[in-house]
């Protein structure tokens, strides 16, 4: 039993050292993610306000089309008055040429409007463009340089995990899958009894139960925070 007991001390010290790099290997991609989620939300966000501005500017370019149009229309009206052969057609003329001259007012001031919005829309736009390029490149970086740190991490990890089978091997089966299934959720997911109190939770093992891990004739949890415990004096050589 005591070499079991020592085995598990020891898959739980392998563990212990190789937590930093699990949690790096998993976080990592976590964090990517988290990321790309970021950079989608801020790039939907720009494109819904850039689709107003391409809008605005759309217009902008029907309203040119059309000012052009009506400015044919006035010089042919203008050519038209000249003709004018008599008091009546003079007038009729000069009545078509003022309706032409408004609507090309009217056509002018929407143009002033359309333009005012689409430069606000474009200072507005100016900054978060900015910023998403430089999101986006950050991102892309980001991912180029994980796959690097990914490898290098569980190449460590794979030095410092090196010998877990074996001492695993040496543990019942059912417990090392308790371990394993407890090590998702809990660390250190094994810890020291010491002067009746699990190390791992500070609170006070009941007696009965102490007496048992003292003497290391089974694998014992603490009732509190279900971790595995050992006494130091039993796994001592
Ligand atoms: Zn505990």
């Amino acid at each position: 039993m005591q070499d079991k007991l020592k085995a598990f001390v020891k898959l739980a010290e392998i563990d212990a050292s190789a937590r930093h790099l699990e949690e790096q290997l998993e976080g990592i991609p976590v964090e990517l993610e988290e990321r790309r989620v970021a950079v989608e939300a801020l790039e939907q966000l720009v494109h819904s306000q850039k689709r107003e501005m391409d809008e605005a500017e759309a217009l902008m370019t029907a309203q040119d089309e059309d000012l052009k149009l009506r400015s044919d229309m006035l010089s042919r009206s203008k050519a038209k008055g000249a003709k004018a052969r008599n008091m009546r057609e003079a007038e009729a003329a000069e009545r078509e040429l003022d309706a032409i001259r408004r609507s090309i007012k009217e056509g002018e001031a929407e143009k002033e409007r359309l333009q005012g919005v689409i430069e606000q829309s474009r200072s507005i736009l100016a900054e978060p463009l900015r910023e998403l390029e430089e999101q986006k490149q950050n991102l892309a970086e980001a991912e180029a340089a994980s796959e690097g740190r990914l490898a290098e991490l569980r190449a460590e990890r794979d030095v410092i995990t090196a010998g877990r089978k074996e001492a695993s091997g040496k543990i019942p089966k059912p417990i090392f899958r308790r371990y394993e299934r407890l090590r998702t959720q809990i660390h250190p997911t094994l810890t020291e009894a010491k002067d009746g109190v699990c190390m791992g939770c500070r609170i006070q093992i009941a007696p009965q139960l102490y007496n048992q891990i003292i003497k290391g004739d089974d694998f014992y949890q603490c009732q509190a925070c279900q971790r595995f415990l050992y006494h130091a004096d039993v796994v001592a050589d």
